[in-house]
């Protein structure tokens, strides 16, 4: 179920826009066994199948799987070693996000989905090479104890959730945001909205917004 999980989730990056060709990375947690199932390193998100997806321990030991896991395995492990509550880890290359990474600056919430999903603003780590411990270091400490997301500089955004839906909801807000903030930029000063008001439309979607 998370092997396919994870090749579903792959084509549904693919598709999203948010990566190009083979760069980006996706696993999940189970939270019956705390395995973890990663995407494969350097292989095409359209042609990967369940026997290609790579299974391993929270401490890193490979325990099912043929191929090399993403060059990210470190970052993908660091986040579920850090945070418990989260079991879906989604590294995307966007473009608009990716703006911000190369200026290493945040990204406020700066629109109603922003500061529902995102809760505010989403940090950009500091610089490391891709696929070291440093970058996996850089990344936990840029997400903290509480966001959904972060930018990693002049590479790409992580977003996080409690499952596949919830990471993919948060990089597709993020990249949005992104978007409309390089834009306002691009012709005049963008308002932010004050913390109390992202405080509230966060606490708004967690309890009174829907059936
Ligand atoms: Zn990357």
């Amino acid at each position: 179920m998370y092997k396919k999980l994870i090749v579903d989730s792959g084509k549904r990056m693919l598709n999203s826009g948010l990566t190009v060709e083979t760069w980006g990375n996706i696993s999940a947690r189970d939270p019956g066994n705390s395995l973890i199932y990663l995407t494969p390193s350097g292989m095409a998100y359209d042609t990967i199948c369940e026997d290609d997806i790579v299974t391993a321990n929270i401490d890193g030991t490979i325990v099912d799987g043929k191929r090399r896991p993403t060059v990210e395995f470190e970052l993908h492990l660091g986040i579920y070693r850090a945070r418990p509550e989260i079991n879906a880890v989604v590294h995307t290359h966007p473009l608009y996000s990716q703006i911000f990474g190369v200026l290493h600056e945040s990204i406020p919430a700066l629109i109603d989905e922003a500061a529902q999903v995102l809760g505010g603003e989403v940090r950009c780590a500091r610089y490391a090479l891709p696929g070291t411990r440093e970058l996996a270091e850089a990344c936990v400490e840029a997400l903290g104890k509480s966001a959904c997301a972060c930018l990693l500089a002049n590479h790409g955004a992580v977003s996080i959730g409690g499952d596949m839906n919830a990471a993919f909801r948060t990089a597709k807000v993020l990249e949005m945001t992104a978007q409309i903030y390089a834009q306002a930029r691009a012709i005049g000063k963008p308002c932010l909205l004050e913390q109390s008001q992202i405080d509230y439309m966060y606490d708004f979607a967690r309890h009174r917004y829907g059936q």
